[in-house]
């Protein structure tokens, strides 16, 4: 393994780690009292497997933990500072904030909205994105977000799956500095939907709409309201929201998160793993429409009275430097990413953070994907000057916080490029094999979660069914995220990729993530993907998509490289058959690789039409990637 990295903030707590595994469920109850309740629970936990009931009996609002609890000491403080990709910026504080979410709640209700019902929002990423969210929570609506990148078909799914009677959209929304008409997407997607009554739309750009009788503006809502709303008295059991996932793996499943847990869940991680104090400036760069903006975005750093940064745009978006330039304008302190993202930055060359002043950072993060060695060592090096921790956190959204990271906060403990670390306080995780027996050290295996957690998901929406199957058919009683990892002799977990893209060659079983991490280590190769495909004599052979960084291009001798890298490095049996260098890969919105779809190329099935690809928003780009790699393979292969 590789060497380890020595850094930590020393707030070492022992015994909380040994209050959570000596009795989980009553170190959670102690948890769950850093938050504002109105009514004290009777049980902390009720648990009919694989349906969990935390804090039964006590009552909570989201929206009140957010914003009402910081009144008195921080209305004057920035909740957000908001940058628009056009370079326009806002400041809200604590109080505007408040104001702004009491008097949405009175507009959802003046148009029906009832505790219960669900309310669509697609939104680009303005601050009418968490007021509209915690609005909903505020008087127990359950909203259900949509990445405004979706289209019109992946909307109405989401509208008819979750009968939302009322959407709010804006008119438009900036991306890459071209106006992407929202509100033109939710009249396509809701023409033939009759119980949608209402369409809130507000103004972010200056193109026209066309306005219909269900068609109501923001601005005009938002003036004929009052700002008295108190927070709805919830359960803590109640629907906050319900979010699809990002679909990486199959058509996209409404993952259905409660209050009460969800919320104790990210109070406590958040804090643990970002250590998160009254001065520090947090930015996570996640889009609120995907499970990390949901937890990270808005609940986590609302309920600590946090100050963040939120951005409107692409991350390189008028220019590469875009990103390190709001980290310089906004003294951001703790920064946390995607391993996408930072592949990259880390293809447009160090020159360009290296031009700018990044010393007030103190701590990075990164999620959704395994974070390869050479990508995080590049990430320590160059963006945290090799003195900010970083913080590899694993988990889903189903699992609605994080389960598995290095927590600052909390302790301190080594590092380990590419690891995650360790499982949070009160969460038993192990690596199992078929059978569910526990394999020994630095085996593959299966990743499973042995006990319920505050943030687990209530079930998926509508389908009690799918949820048993999907992540408790399994193994009995034991959750089964469908990811493949690994435990090291020091108990650290490495997150080797979905198990549905393991490559069996031989009879060896291989993670499609470290045969990738170990391409991207070459110096001049910027991302990779693998992909099996059928051999009569091995079960299958591997083949790899190669992207090179900016202005370097492929030859035999780097090809030859890469291959020489896999054999020394992994084993010979992993060296691929074919390597395929091509300019981009195709991704889902959330920037994840679709290895199904490479999968489907390198078979010669026919991709000729990806539209029926549940990301619909994201066709033309994933189309001109496999149409490009289809005619590199036709180039090599003739
Ligand atoms: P779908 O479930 O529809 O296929 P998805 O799994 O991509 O979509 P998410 O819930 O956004 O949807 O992603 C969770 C998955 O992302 C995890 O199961 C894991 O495979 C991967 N992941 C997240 N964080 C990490 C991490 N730090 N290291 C390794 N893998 C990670
Ligand atoms: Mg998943």
């Amino acid at each position: 393994m590789d060497k380890t990295y020595d850094i930590g903030l020393g707030n070492i707590d022992v015994n909380l780690r040994k209050k959570a595994d000596s009795d989980f469920v009553s170190f959670w109850d102690d948890e769950a009292k850093n938050l504002s309740w109105f009514s004290h629970w009777e049980k902390t936990l009720d648990w009919h497997p694989p349906f969990a009931k935390w804090f039964v009996g006590g009552t909570i609002n989201a929206s009140y933990n957010a914003l009402d609890v910081h009144q008195k000491t921080k209305s004057g403080k920035s909740a957000i500072l908001w940058e628009g990709e056009d370079g326009e910026s806002r400041v809200i504080t604590y109080g505007e904030m408040l104001s702004q979410v009491k008097k949405f709640s009175n507009v959802l209700k003046s148009l029906g909205v009832k505790k219960g019902d669900r309310v669509t929002i697609y939104l680009p990423m303005v601050p009418e994105l968490p007021i509209a969210m915690l609005a909903c929570a505020r008087i127990g609506a359950t909203h259900t977000v949509i990445f405004s990148g979706f289209s019109a078909a992946s909307i109405k799914d989401r509208i008819i799956d979750s009968h939302s009677k009322v959407v709010v959209t804006a008119n438009g929304g900036y991306r890459r500095g071209k106006i992407v008409k929202l509100k033109e997407v939710i009249d396509e997607a809701i023409k033939d939907v009759n119980f949608v009554k209402h369409v809130v739309v507000l103004e972010r750009t200056k193109n026209e709409i066309s306005i219909s009788s269900k068609d109501k503006l923001w601005s005009d809502l938002m003036n004929n309201v009052s700002d008295s709303c108190d927070a709805e008295k919830l359960d803590s059991a109640h629907p906050l929201y319900i979010l699809y996932t990002s679909g990486t793996t199959g058509k996209p499943k409404g993952v259905l998160h409660g209050t009460g847990g969800y919320l104790t869940h990210l109070y406590s991680t958040f804090k643990w793993a970002f250590d998160i104090k009254d001065s520090d400036i947090f930015f996570c760069t996640a889009d609120i429409g995907w499970v990390t903006g949901h937890s990270y975005v808005v609940y986590a750093p609302l309920l600590h009275g946090a100050t963040q940064v939120m951005y409107e745009g692409a991350p390189d978006f008028p220019d590469a430097s875009r990103m390190w330039s709001i980290l310089q304008k906004y003294h951001v302190t703790i920064f946390y990413t995607t391993p996408t993202a930072l592949r990259m930055f880390m293809k447009f060359g160090d020159n360009i953070p290296n031009s700018f002043d990044l010393s007030s950072l103190r701590l990075l993060g990164t999620v959704g994907e395994p974070i390869n060695p050479e990508v995080w060592k590049w990430y320590f090096k160059t963006i945290g000057k090799e003195k900010c921790p970083i913080i590899d956190t694993w988990w889903q959204t189903e699992t609605g916080g994080m389960l598995i990271s290095p927590l600052p906060g909390l302790e301190t403990i080594p590092l380990k490029p590419g690891s995650g670390t360790r499982p949070i306080p009160g969460v038993h995780i192990s690596v199992v094999d078929e059978n569910g027996d526990d394999v020994s050290p630095n085996t593959k295996g299966y990743l499973v979660v042995k006990n319920p957690w505050p943030g687990m998901l209530l079930t998926l929406w509508n389908d009690d069914e799918k949820y048993k199957t999907v992540y408790w058919s399994k193994y009995e009683h034991c959750y089964y995220p469908g990811d493949y990892a690994l435990k090291d002799d020091d108990g650290y977990f490495w997150l080797l990729g979905r198990t549905d893209d393991i490559l069996k060659v031989a009879g060896h079983r291989i993670g499609t993530a470290e045969l990738e991490s170990c391409i991207v280590s070459h110096s001049d190769v910027a991302e990779s993907a693998v992909c099996g495909i059928p051999d009569d004599v091995k079960g299958e052979v591997i083949i790899a998509f190669v992207v090179l960084k900016q202005g370097l291009s492929d030859s035999k001798i780097l090809e030859k490289e890469i291959s020489d890298k896999i054999r020394n490095d992994i084993a010979a049996i992993a060296t691929p058959k074919q390597i395929y260098f091509v300019s981009k890969l195709p991704k889902t919105r959330s920037g994840k690789i679709m290895r199904r779809l490479l999968k489907g190329i390198a078979n010669n099935e026919k991709i000729g039409d990806v539209s029926t690809l549940e990301d619909g928003a994201a066709v033309t780009e994933v189309q001109s990637a496999v149409d490009y790699i289809q005619k590199s393979i036709k180039e090599t292969s003739g």
